[in-house]
């Protein structure tokens, strides 16, 4: 049920991701074409534009040099040129009746709708027009000379500006469609790249939940079975179930532990707990909690030796992380080595880095456990008795601290020889 819901959330956020990328990909494509495509249009048009433009000129200059207006003195070396056709009058200024004179060209053309067009813009206007399905392109200009105003319209085929440029859409039409196919594959690669990360930090933290939660169920029941026995005999004093109330105050010891071990790995996980950044000296760090576990070495007859360099060894850090690295590396050393064993605390440095140690000669790490001993909850068999109280929290915690300041952590270990871990941190 659950393992649904969590697929169904992910498949319609990797739909809604793939539209995503889809639309926006598109966008840009479609822009891209569409700025082609004008770029092109404008090209193709500015020239057929200008070669209007030089015949409007020509043609009117022919008119204005020639003594009379009548059509026989025009250049007719332009004015025959199939490729274009024309109409130009004169404009009869104050007369309401008779509007324009025909000069030449087209008579056909009626020169108030040219006038109604250009009137309002000097420098003439450019046109595409259609002609029974043919498309042409028209200048029309109100012109003003000494001689007075003149009217014109030119006109050319834009036939095969209009197959170039539809060539041109059924090309990028084409691409388009070719972009398009390449769009969705990319869609679909990048919206399953980008969730996977996701996917698996979610599958992590729903496997540490329920890790968790396994983990306090037994404590919890602990706890419930022997504060049980209290209640059914309400009579008895304290002293006399002295024994119960031990086994349950030593099981909320262990849950208070494995609860704020729990608390580190996840705001670890979120990123909320921030590490400080201050000149740490690790040799006197060492020192100090060496001193520390000392006595509990001795208690248990096991032997606590140190060896550093003369010189102190630095790094910088947050301190009291650095102290929870070496009690875990310590408490594990004294945990699973017995009596009479040797622990040896080791650091040295050099400008790069530093290098602490903790070897014991305990009771070894088999070969099959050793990849997954930094694994959370992971526990090898002689941690799972009771009195052992491991959580198989403590090494995925030192891995974390180690690596928020850029170091690395490794282990090496034989059966019945003992275990070394080796840490590393920048100096
Ligand atoms: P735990 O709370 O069980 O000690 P850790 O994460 O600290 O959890 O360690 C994980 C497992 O690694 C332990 O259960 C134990 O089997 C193994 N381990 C850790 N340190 C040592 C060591 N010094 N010697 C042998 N085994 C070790």
């Amino acid at each position: 049920m659950t393992q649904d819901i969590r697929n169904d959330a992910f498949s319609s956020m990797r739909i809604k991701l793939f539209l995503i990328i889809i639309g926006t990909l598109l966008a840009i494509w479609l822009v891209l074409l569409a700025m082609v495509y004008s770029l092109m249009a404008n090209e193709l048009f500015g020239l057929l534009d200008n070669q209007l433009l030089t015949y409007a000129t020509h043609t009117i200059h022919s008119h204005m040099n020639s003594k009379t207006t009548n059509s026989s003195t025009v250049d007719r070396t332009t004015t025959t040129d199939t490729k274009y056709n024309y109409s130009l009058w004169q404009r009869v200024p104050g007369n309401t009746v008779q509007y324009s004179v025909f000069i030449d060209g087209n008579p056909f053309v009626s020169p108030l709708s040219i006038y109604k067009v250009a009137k309002n813009n000097p420098d003439g206007v450019f046109k595409t027009i259609d002609n029974q399905g043919i498309p042409y392109r028209a200048f029309f200009a109100v012109i003003h000379f000494q001689r007075g105003d003149f009217i014109i319209r030119v006109t050319t085929s834009a036939a095969r500006t209009d197959t170039t440029l539809s060539n041109l859409l059924w090309t990028l039409g084409i691409v388009g469609f070719i972009a398009l196919g390449i769009t969705i594959l990319i869609g679909l690669w990048l919206s399953s790249r980008i969730l996977s990360p996701s996917i698996r930090a979610w599958k992590r933290q729903q496997q540490f939940v329920a890790d968790a939660s396994h983990e306090l169920r037994t404590p919890l029941a602990i706890i419930k079975t022997n504060l049980e026995v209290l209640l059914r005999h309400p009579e008895h004093t304290i002293e006399s179930e002295l024994h119960w109330l031990g086994n349950a105050y030593s099981e909320v010891l262990s849950t208070t532990t494995l609860i704020e071990d729990l608390l580190t790995l996840a705001r670890a996980d979120s990123m909320e707990i921030l590490i400080e950044h201050e000149e740490i000296d690790l040799s006197a760090l060492v020192n100090e909690v060496a001193d520390t576990v000392h006595p509990l070495a001795e208690d248990q007859g096991k032997e606590l030796k140190l060896e550093t360099t003369e010189f102190p060894c630095k790094t910088v850090g947050d301190i009291k992380r650095l102290r929870q690295l070496l009690l875990i590396l310590l408490d594990n050393a004294l945990k699973y080595t017995n009596a009479g064993a040797t622990i040896v605390v080791t650091l040295g440095c050099d400008t790069n880095f530093s290098q602490l140690a903790v070897k014991d000669t305990g009771i070894g790490i088999p070969p099959d456990q050793l990849p997954k001993i930094f694994d959370r909850f992971m526990r090898g068999d002689s941690s799972r008795h009771r009195e052992n109280q491991g959580s198989g929290l403590g090494l995925s915690i030192a891995k974390w601290i180690v690596e928020a300041h850029g170091g690395s952590i490794v282990v090496n270990s034989m059966v019945g020889k003992g275990s070394t871990f080796t840490v590393k941190l920048p100096s």
